[in-house]
């Protein structure tokens, strides 16, 4: 992309309106544009990141063996009439009637409408488990949007559900979910704790929310520090391997304010070990038995003759939520620097060329290590503008393609000066540069 050519409307300063970093900088550098309260259109670059988000999400949802589908985004009241929760939803449901006077609603999470779906077709216990998922848009009248995209009305969000026979195989279901969340949050480079959580109006008796910390999140979090030195690499897909690798993050103390209990955190906890501080929720999982599937009369035949009520999960990740909670994490606001991990980089590296008046060197320059980088799949952004240098660094800072080179004065022969974003300048030739990059997206 060349940015002559893009839509990429950067703003000179902070929008005042903004109060938290993803908020100041997905407006400063173009990547949504609100058009009415919580809700907002994304622009290319804001895109991008979603979309890249979207495809690791979907990807680690497939390999715990979950189906993609997809379900409206209107759906009707009546199976919310069913499960109860029509009346109990409360304001936050946008409700709507259409023509025929029927009353719709715009869907703010799935239970309902895929346990329907699974009810018309699912009889036996043979065909179980049954994971599904969705990625679709969700509508909260959320009383206070705010912070962007952070909390917005219209929302991006991935929603699995569960199904089966037993507590215990349902148990399983929910520790590949387990896995498969805290190996997608990996992938986006950021380091998300499970931890117990209340089940709010999903209802259920287990449930975990996944946090970052950040200083901006909403949720109040105590944690024992040595939690986060866990990792998922000795864990497989496998009953046992999953229960150990759920308890191994359980032993530690690390719960939301919901669940704070002052006692618990200074007996289990010591001193030393003890965080307080604040996270951002980006997926909550819930198992909730036969809370949806009983009043809505979800059965299937069990082994020896008789029927029961399936055993449902449901699991949400907050797709476009994920933008901002990165961003957080990333970027450095004082000297106005963002560094996307390259598995969701709008671009992988930004090209800056000195171009000077009646010289085209640079830029000729610039468009041939374009044509390269096209050729090896590498998603370069060009600055083929005639702003002065400094704005255009300051320009790319913002954009935050991880890698950068700059063609100007001190470019000799074949060697480039390339930098990794917040390290320092080094020369090479583009050949290694490509090498480089390249083994970075491998690995993600
Ligand atoms: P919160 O506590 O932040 O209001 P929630 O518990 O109501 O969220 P869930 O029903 O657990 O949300 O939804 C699953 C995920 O969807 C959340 O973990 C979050 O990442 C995302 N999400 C929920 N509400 C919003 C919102 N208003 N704007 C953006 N993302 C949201
Ligand atoms: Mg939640």
């Amino acid at each position: 992309m060349y940015i002559s050519k893009s839509f990429i409307p950067i703003l000179k300063d902070n929008p005042s309106e903004a109060k938290i970093k993803s908020h100041q900088l997905m407006l400063r550098v173009g990547m949504i544009k609100q058009s009415s309260a919580g809700i907002y259109s994304w622009l290319p670059l804001g895109f991008k990141v979603m979309k890249k988000i979207e495809k690791i999400v979907r990807e680690e949802q497939d390999k715990i063996g979950a189906q993609e589908i997809l379900m409206p985004t209107i759906q009707s009241s009546e199976i919310w009439k069913e499960s109860g929760r029509y009346e109990d939803y409360g304001e936050e449901m946008l409700r709507i009637k259409d023509r025929q006077d029927r009353e719709m609603l715009y869907g703010p999470t799935n239970e309902e409408l895929v346990t329907d779906i699974f009810r018309s077709s699912i009889k036996s216990y043979k065909s179980l488990p049954q994971l599904l998922y969705h990625i679709q848009w969700k509508f909260r009248d959320e009383i206070r949007p705010r912070f962007g995209i952070m909390r917005c009305r219209e929302f991006y969000m991935k929603d699995a559900y569960s199904f089966d026979v037993s507590d215990e195989e349902a148990n399983f279901s929910y520790n590949k979910f387990f896995l498969s969340y805290l190996k997608t949050f990996k992938r986006l480079d950021l380091t998300a704790i499970p931890m117990a959580a209340e089940t709010g109006p999903i209802g259920g008796s287990l449930s975990h929310e996944f946090i970052i910390l950040a200083e901006t999140g909403e949720s109040k979090i105590f944690t024992d520090k040595r939690v986060f030195e866990l990792n998922t690499d000795d864990a497989k897909l496998e009953k046992n391997s999953l229960l150990e690798m759920r308890k191994k993050y359980e032993q530690f103390y690390s719960v939301t304010d919901e669940k704070f209990k002052k006692d618990d955190f200074e007996n289990n906890v010591s001193e030393k070990n003890r965080l307080i501080t604040k996270g951002i929720e980006v997926g909550h999982i819930f198992y909730f038995g036969d809370k949806y599937s009983k009043p809505m009369g979800a059965s299937v035949d069990l082994p020896g003759g008789k029927k029961d009520f399936v055993k449902m999960g449901s699991y949400g990740i907050g797709v476009s939520r994920l933008v901002g909670a990165i961003i957080e994490a990333k970027y450095d606001e004082k000297n106005e620097v963002m560094k996307w991990p390259i598995s969701v980089a709008p671009y992988d590296i930004a090209i800056i060329p000195m171009i000077n008046k009646n010289d085209n060197t640079a830029l000729d320059k610039a468009n041939k290590i374009y044509l390269e980088f096209e050729k090896n799949n590498i998603d370069a952004i060009v600055d083929d503008t005639d702003e002065n240098f400094s704005s255009k660094i300051k320009k790319m800072n913002l954009i935050g393609a991880p890698y950068q080179i700059i063609i100007g004065k001190h470019t000799d022969g074949d060697l480039l000066e390339f930098k990794e974003v917040g390290k320092d300048t080094q020369k090479f030739k583009l050949q290694a540069i490509i090498k480089i990059i390249y083994e970075q997206k491998v690995k993600n």
